[in-house]
């Protein structure tokens, strides 16, 4: 049985007294959801150590939302992903679309980026999709491919215990416009495929792939009851712990 998560991913938002307050009000919450479902939360680097004060003893697990992809010294700016696991992290999102778009992040650097936060302990929720005009060309499917080929077909079937996928159609990201549940199971399921090419039917069926975009505790459960959807990376909707519970509870 493959992992259930419903992870939130915060991007630059909060300070970080209101990102500890969230973080409590998730673990409060977070005893009505059942217990297959793994809960992380994924915060800004400055509000690491704080939230990890803050849900210790809980179930809610921490990531960061990217890390450097070197190992160590003269970085100015940089955190690693030693620096990470050292203050509780357990997860890091690597290659989220903003990170694509905005900063530079290349299928080159996310093989650096994993392969050094699986060596410090941490597991990785890395980010594939396509943008809307890939989208518009129909070349949503070989976009995914190549993004998976060029960064998980570097690791071996070990490491693909550590790595969760995220499927997120940039069009879909804090647009509103959310995938279809056929949409999003037909390319769910293209990627599982892909990964079963490398590693195999049993590897590929142990792997966990979340769906993002737009995905709200209205659309969550349509979108969760899909064969090859395992739960929801969310963006605006983890926000507010109300909501960030809501779509966990839509399995
Ligand atoms: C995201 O950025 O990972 C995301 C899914 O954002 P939103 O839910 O706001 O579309």
């Amino acid at each position: 049985m493959r992992k259930k998560i419903v992870a939130g991913n915060w991007k630059m938002n909060t300070t970080v007294p209101e990102g500890v307050e969230l973080a409590k009000a998730v673990v409060a919450e977070s005893g009505s959801v059942p217990a297959d479902v793994k809960l992380i939360v994924a915060t800004p680097f400055t509000h690491l150590y704080p939230v990890a004060e803050a849900i210790k003893g809980s179930r809610v697990a921490l990531s960061a939302e990217n890390c450097a992809d070197k190992e160590k010294g003269a970085y100015t700016g940089e955190v690693s992903a030693a620096m990470l696991a050292s203050v509780g992290c357990q997860y890091t999102i690597l290659g989220h679309s903003e990170r694509r778009q905005y900063y530079g992040e290349t299928d080159a650097k996310l093989v650096d980026k994993t392969r050094l936060a699986l060596a410090c302990g941490l597991d990785v929720i890395l980010c594939v999709g396509e943008n809307l005009e890939e989208r518009e060309a129909g070349r949503h499917f070989e976009v995914c491919e190549t993004q998976i080929k060029n960064v998980l077909y570097n690791f071996s079937e070990e490491d693909m215990k550590h790595i969760v996928i995220a499927y997120e159609p940039v069009w879909a990201i804090g647009t509103g416009k959310t995938a279809t549940a056929e949409q999003a199971e037909e390319i769910h399921a293209f990627i599982r495929k892909t990964v079963a090419e490398k590693f195999g039917e049993a590897v590929a069926e142990e792997t966990t792939i979340l769906y993002g975009g737009s995905c709200k505790p209205s659309n969550a459960k349509e979108l969760f009851a899909q064969k090859d959807i395992d739960g929801g990376l969310i963006g605006g909707a983890a926000l507010k712990a109300a909501d960030f519970i809501g779509i966990a509870l839509s399995f």
